[in-house]
């Protein structure tokens, strides 16, 4: 292809909301031969919705929930937003008109004065969140967040996550002061065109990936409803750059779409990273293409694209 012709391609694929950083990329993309698909954010809408929340300490719901929330509120994950945005309706239906009234004037939903002060807060990528709230810890997140941590999952709550997981959702469990206190679940649907886009790289003869840090039940569930039958799940942010490099071992090129900054590893091993354009800003920098629309269908407009501009003969 002439510089004309990468020119008219870059051009085209911006009007189209496909951002491309560089000609090499886009010559790449048409000789991609896996597309590895991350699940939350990318697959899915990335806009969770709490589905259940159980206390298992005799806590009240609305306590139990403004603790999660407090501790979910400096993160960017979709399922932090979900049990924050939950939090806050709960809130906004169960407090006193006077805090209504503070609630509509800052902005209506917006209101948040019911945040605890949360220190030492950390992100675990993978894996949930971690803070100190009235000076006791607080983990939020995956089993394996907790029993890492020494926490023990007795099995009636074991077996109210396995419920959740196999209807599709991300059971998300959480400790206070060294005891599991309770579980929300999360549904996350996904995006509409989803299982087309799926369909439609298996017919143009590439295959398509599902990579999550979310666990194998859920993940199992998830990729059965988009057609995928390539599932890697419990993989952690560099455990994905690795099942990158294991498919780039025979010299194909793979491509790797996400959102989260758990992707960022993999994106950048990618020989073609897209990232979904609402995703983290980590993540639009580890990749080569930016999905401006968060459509996946511009899975398939990019490798067209290329593939239109760099084969000579058609
Ligand atoms: P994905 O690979 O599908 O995008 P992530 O790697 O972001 O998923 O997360 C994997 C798992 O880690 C989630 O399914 C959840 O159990 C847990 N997790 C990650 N971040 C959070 C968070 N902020 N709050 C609760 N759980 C989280
Ligand atoms: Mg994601």
């Amino acid at each position: 292809a002439t510089p004309t012709a990468v020119m008219v391609a870059t051009g085209v694929g911006a009007n189209n909301g496909v951002l491309i950083k560089g000609g090499d990329a886009l010559e790449r993309a048409q000789m991609v031969k896996y597309v590895v698909f991350d699940k939350t954010g990318t697959l899915t809408q990335g806009k969770a919705s709490v589905t259940t929340a159980k206390v298992f300490n005799g806590m009240a719901r609305g306590e139990f929930l403004t603790l999660v929330a407090s501790a979910e509120a400096s993160s960017e994950h979709p399922l932090a937003k979900a049990i924050v945005e939950y939090t806050r309706h709960f809130h906004f239906l169960d407090e006193p008109s006077t805090t209504k009234d503070a609630q509509k004037s800052s902005n209506e939903s917006n209101y948040s004065g019911w945040l605890l002060d949360v220190s030492d807060f950390s992100a675990l990528p993978g894996k949930g969140v971690q803070c100190f709230i009235e000076g006791k810890q607080i983990l939020v997140g995956s089993r394996k967040l907790l029993t890492e941590n020494g926490i023990s999952i007795p099995k009636f709550a074991e077996d109210f996550v396995v419920e959740l997981e196999e209807s599709a959702k991300t059971g998300i469990l959480v400790a206070y002061d060294s005891s599991l206190i309770g579980v929300l679940g999360v549904a996350d649907p996904l995006k509409r065109e989803a299982a087309v886009v799926v369909e439609g790289l298996t017919k143009m003869g590439v295959k398509p990936v599902m990579v999550t840090g979310d666990n194998w039940r859920t993940a199992r569930a998830v990729a059965r409803e988009v057609g995928i039958q390539d599932v890697r799940a419990e993989v952690m942010p560099a455990g994905k750059a690795d099942v990158i490099r294991s498919f780039q071992k025979d010299g194909s090129i793979v491509a790797m779409v996400g959102d989260g900054i758990n992707d960022s590893p993999a994106l950048a091993a990618a020989d073609v990273g897209m990232a979904i354009g609402a995703g983290t800003d980590i993540a639009i920098e580890a990749a080569e293409y930016v999905l401006m629309r968060n459509n996946l269908e511009d899975v398939i407009t990019a490798i067209d694209l290329s593939r239109k501009t760099f084969t000579r003969i058609r």
